[in-house]
């Protein structure tokens, strides 16, 4: 893949190699004298989704540099670290193949071990390669500090914990690159953009690449509030209740955790993707860790301060007891189940809320239309809620307010030169 396109101020570059009028594979070089990083090195689904599908998988990194699915390996001759903002596979991409001397900064090692490094482990299929294989030096993100590249990281809100936005604190220029983000956060644990980036001191900024995923959505996305709002009117007028959320969505568990608690319904997770976040909610909730159970369905060791309970012999007997948060392969595979167990179970009154991400930024695991067939069988209602983990379009001059920067850069967009000609009109007010 030829480099897509370059920026200079003064002795700085800015080389793009994916995201520029599209969603999704953001990489992104910084060249400032004997210093050369990166951010994010994303699979570009534009490419994938071109290539592949049904039987025909990648066969590996070689076959998708290639075809410019992933970064080409050229960009990271002299790189000293590449920089990872969350862990999306349009934003990490395939770690293992990065050369040996790069630095790999991470959001979490813990994090990263307990999700895509043991989802992804089955040898043979190509997501295998996006774990590090510890040729490499791997790091923590270290805190709202600056670290030895001048880099300081701030930690942002999205469909994916945690998430960071970087700034570039060179000598003669401030870059900013956000990452994905959502202006508003869904909880407290995380903060709003313009408050968390003042707490850093950054009142002003040279060069700020933004994300604009949301400026082509064919749906309008919902605000958090509406979305608390809606979560709640379902909680409190259907019987049974199952959320699927991004397993990687720490902030939309705490939420619905939240919401549960309000109408005294207790939170039964019933993927085991989702066991991750017992670990994090320990950390930021404990609290709460006493209205989460484990559906024994899994057939899991239960984790320890936990308790186990049936979705056949309990939950589905008193369902305005329980919440069941799963995401859709998990709720796929606990439906056919019960199919089998149960040919005459009565789930009328049944809603199942899907709010995992939208397949232009992954994998697509379960076609929705097969799952919703799969749901009506029960007489169970689906409904798709559309919270997105990116801020909404209204928000961007909230954006540019809190960074105030003198040029902008879009990245994975579709509608850059709508955000060009916005940012434009902005300075001109
Ligand atoms: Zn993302």
């Amino acid at each position: 893949m030829s480099q897509q396109k370059v920026f200079e101020y003064g002795k700085v570059k800015i080389k793009l190699y994916g995201g520029i009028d599209e969603i999704g594979g953001n990489c992104i070089v910084i060249e400032d004298k004997n210093r050369k990083i990166v951010f994010d090195n994303g699979i570009r689904f534009s490419i994938i989704r071109k290539f592949y599908g049904g039987r025909i998988e990648p066969l590996g990194p070689s076959e998708l540099r290639i075809i410019g699915a992933i970064p080409p390996l050229e960009i990271f001759q002299n790189v000293s670290t590449l920089y990872i903002s969350h862990f999306h596979l349009d934003h990490i991409g395939l770690l293992s193949s990065i050369p040996s001397e790069v630095c790999i900064k991470v959001p979490s090692i813990s994090i990263l071990e307990r999700t895509l490094a043991s989802w992804y482990k089955r040898p043979g299929n190509w997501l295998a390669y996006v774990p590090p294989d510890y040729t490499n030096k791997i790091e923590e993100i270290s805190l709202k500090k600056e670290d030895e590249n001048n880099v300081i990281a701030i930690p942002v809100s999205h469909s994916c914990f945690p998430s960071y936005s970087f700034l570039y604190n060179g000598d003669e220029i401030k870059i900013f690159y956000s990452g994905d983000l959502r202006f508003e956060p869904l909880t407290n644990i995380c903060s709003k953009l313009n408050e968390i980036v003042s707490s850093v001191g950054i009142d002003k900024v040279d060069v700020a690449i933004i994300e604009g995923t949301n400026f082509t959505t064919e749906f309008t996305p919902i605000t958090t509030s509406m979305f608390r709002d809606y979560i709640l009117l379902l909680l409190r007028k259907y019987e049974f209740v199952s959320i699927s959320i991004d397993p990687l969505d720490l902030e939309a568990f705490v939420a619905i955790l939240e919401l549960s608690s309000i109408v005294d319904r207790n939170l039964v997770i019933s993927s085991e993707r989702l066991l991750w976040t017992i670990e994090e909610i320990e950390k930021i909730k404990p609290e709460f860790l006493d209205k989460i159970y484990i559906s024994e369905e899994l057939e899991v060791p239960t984790p320890l301060l936990l308790k186990n309970i049936s979705l056949v012999n309990d939950v589905f007997k008193n369902p305005r007891n329980y919440v069941i948060i799963i995401e859709p392969i998990g709720l796929l595979q606990i439906i056919r189940k019960l199919k089998i167990w149960k040919e005459n179970l009565n789930l009328v009154n049944s809603i199942v809320i899907l709010m995992d991400p939208e397949p232009r930024e992954s994998i697509k695991e379960v076609e929705e239309g097969v799952l919703r067939t799969w749901l009506k069988t029960f007489g169970i209602q689906t409904i798709r809620l559309r919270l997105s983990g990116h801020y909404l379009p209204h928000q961007f001059f909230d954006i540019i307010e809190t960074l105030k920067p003198k040029n902008l850069i879009p990245i994975h967009t579709e509608e850059s030169d709508l955000m060009n000609k916005l940012f434009k009109s902005n300075l001109k007010i």
